[in-house]
């Protein structure tokens, strides 16, 4: 007899390449040994989702100097192991595939690090050697803008038209360290420049087909086809304005930057500030109205555009959760993510092929990384 959904689901090695978790951390002192109903992801969500492994961000954001990436990105990394040091019954933090696969066999969630934005690096490869001590295991070389490492798919005018010089010195220590180059948020040219300089299979964390949906963060055809070539994986991103255009209007970012605003205003108020809770309530009213959820389904042809044009081997998923304002219906947190399993049980898939998509091709590219590591 089939295995019931939730039966392959669990029994699945289930990972999730992008969380932006510490965030709340940091910024909304969040508990994540407690059941939240705010944000996407705390440890008890992971556990109901069946989430096996979870990547923790490590966000910089572009505004810093490199000194305040730098000091940030250790605070970020201080923060995620103090929480799930405080979780031990229910989390462990992972350094190796091997590691992470005991976890889950003990009955634990694991959690792993994995930077944004390669500004805390900054142009000297003893603090990236520190970061992969710390417990990186892969670099989002940049964010929304470009840095010292490459050019952002973000900005109209290239600066390094690629990788710059450091980039390219940095792509080669990650090989040596066994570290893996993401190239989510990346020009065009710098992801052809890490496909060409990476003597490893890259991996797009949290990044979504740009034949489906127009914007720059997404990946070409031609793109997700090289990646596939060189063995690596593309894990979509959960963002409706990376799933469909009907998202990706200016009208519908100034909503989102709007509802950003106002969700920090409602923090700095300690949750209390009556004007705050309105204007929050008002600003997350005016999306819900404005631009209705798409379903989860909708995530699912991702998955499915990428298995028609290479294969099932290269696609995974990178939910971008407590990154994006508005996930999809059906996918409201991590708890969810078992509709991910059923619908490609719908669409037709087999155990093995489901189980590929929901970690273990992931995790073939990050033993690959592993094993050539020097
Ligand atoms: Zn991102």
């Amino acid at each position: 007899m089939a295995k019931s959904v939730h039966q392959l689901h669990t029994e699945a090695f289930v990972v999730d390449t992008h969380c932006d978790t510490p965030l709340r951390i940091d910024e909304e002192h969040a508990d994540l040994g407690i059941r939240s109903n705010e944000g996407h992801n705390d440890f008890i969500r992971m556990k109901e989702g069946g989430v096996d492994l979870c990547f923790y961000a490590i966000f910089t954001r572009t505004r810093l100097t490199p000194d305040q990436a730098t000091v940030q990105a250790v605070r970020l990394i201080g923060e995620v192991k103090d929480m799930v040091a405080a979780h031990s019954d229910k989390v462990a933090m992972a350094y190796s595939v091997r590691q992470a696969r005991e976890i889950k066999r003990g009955g634990r969630g694991a959690i792993m690090l994995g930077m944004e934005n390669g500004a805390p690096i900054q142009n000297d490869l003893s603090l990236l050697n520190e970061f992969y001590r710390m417990g990186v295991r892969y670099i989002t070389l940049c964010h929304s803008a470009h840095n010292q490492l490459c050019d952002s798919c973000a900005p109209k005018q290239p600066q390094w038209n690629g990788l710059s010089p450091m980039g390219k010195k940095v792509v080669a220590q990650m090989n040596n360290l066994g570290m893996i180059v993401d190239v989510s948020h990346l020009s065009d040219a710098s992801f052809y420049d890490c496909l060409k300089y990476s003597k490893a299979p890259v991996v797009a964390t949290h990044s979504c087909c740009r034949a489906l949906c127009k914007h720059p963060r997404n990946m070409t055809d031609k793109m997700i086809k090289e990646l596939a070539k060189a063995s690596g994986v593309i894990q979509i991103n959960f963002y409706p304005a990376f799933l469909s255009d009907q998202y990706g209007r200016p009208d519908y970012f100034d909503a989102a930057d709007a509802y950003d605003s106002a969700m920090k205003a409602y923090w700095r108020s300690g949750k209390k500030g009556k004007k705050e809770i309105a204007e929050l309530k008002m600003r997350e009213a005016y999306i819900k109205k404005n631009f209705p959820s798409p379903s989860y389904k909708l995530l699912v042809d991702h998955i499915e555009h990428v298995i028609d044009l290479v294969g099932i081997d290269y696609v995974g998923l990178g939910s971008d959760y407590d990154g994006i304002e508005m996930p999809p219906k059906g996918l409201e947190d991590i708890s969810k993510f078992e509709v991910i399993t059923k619908e490609l049980r719908l669409r037709g898939y087999s155990d093995s092929d489901i189980k590929k998509v929901l970690g273990e091709n992931f995790m073939r590219v990050f033993s690959q990384v592993e094993n050539m590591a020097i």
